[in-house]
């Protein structure tokens, strides 16, 4: 797990630098504290999929309004 030293400033060197540190055991390496485990970043994922989502009605819509104009002035 990531996360942030939870050990007073002053006392650690990690904590006083907020440095992000990776410990598979979540203790931070430099005093033996606990980490304060660090929240997930908003899941890109999901971000994407709802940009892929959104380029996809787009391209939707702008196919209907096509089809749209075709009937309209063509035939
Ligand atoms: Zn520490």
């Amino acid at each position: 797990m990531a996360g942030y030293c939870s050990n007073s400033p002053r006392r650690c060197a990690l904590a006083r630098s907020m440095a992000k540190i990776v410990q598979t055991d979540g203790i931070c390496p430099e005093c033996g504290c606990a980490l304060i485990p660090i929240p997930e970043p908003i899941n890109s994922s999901h971000m994407e999929r709802r940009v892929l989502m959104l380029g996809l009605s787009v391209t939707g819509l702008l196919l209907l309004l096509l089809a749209y104009m075709h009937y309209t002035y063509v035939a």
